[in-house]
């Protein structure tokens, strides 16, 4: 078997593992993994990424599906909708302790905190790298916009250990913003 073929088969058992995980971790709370990806995405992205039109592209759910979630889990006390204060018709999500302590409690499984917690740092570091790297390359060939990581994205300018620029919306935003997922990402030209 090539490389790509035993790497594929790799990324076929870990994400058949990961997503059974989910599945347990959803069921102690009463969750279907759907409302758990929503937690989990609620949980990750940025402020330009919290709307129900976010998670419904991001999940790739129909608007239906995504809006069920979305009552549930505001009914179960894990998210509050917020009017936009520009724009009335737009909502934006956000997480409350109750929420984000199921969505931090869930991700990452902990079969896979206790995988990870047997590497040193520099083994993690490195396996941070080289999957982030994976990602923007599958990005690239599917030709996939949107949701990523904003510190891998082609607008993302470091300006020092505080800040950084984001030549899209033209705004200074805190650096640990630049771990969050933003559906506007692009990502960096090749080469
Ligand atoms: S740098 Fe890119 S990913 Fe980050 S906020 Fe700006 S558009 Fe979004």
């Amino acid at each position: 078997m090539n490389h790509a073929g035993k790497i594929g088969d790799l990324l076929e058992r870990i994400s058949t593992l990961f997503r059974n995980e989910v599945r347990q971790a959803g069921l102690s709370h009463g969750l279907h993994p759907v409302h758990l990806e929503v937690l989990f995405y609620l949980n990750r992205c940025n402020q330009f990424s919290d709307t129900p039109a976010s998670v419904k592209d991001f999940l790739g759910a129909t608007k239906g599906t995504t809006s069920q979630s979305i009552s549930l889990l505001e009914k179960k006390g894990y998210l509050l909708k917020t009017k936009d204060e520009q724009d009335k018709r737009v909502f934006h999500l956000s997480l409350t302790q109750a929420g984000q302590e199921v969505a931090t409690s869930s991700m990452p499984p902990p079969s896979l905190r206790q995988a990870l917690s047997r590497y040193g740092d520099d083994v993690s570091s490195q396996l941070t790298q080289q999957l982030e790297q994976l990602l923007i390359n599958i990005q690239t060939e599917t030709s996939h916009t949107g949701f990523g990581t904003c510190k891998t994205c082609k607008f993302h300018r470091t300006e020092n250990k505080q800040t950084f620029f984001c030549e899209l919306t033209q705004m200074t935003l805190p650096t640990p913003h630049g771990e969050l997922i933003c559906r506007e990402h692009v990502v960096p030209d090749a080469g």
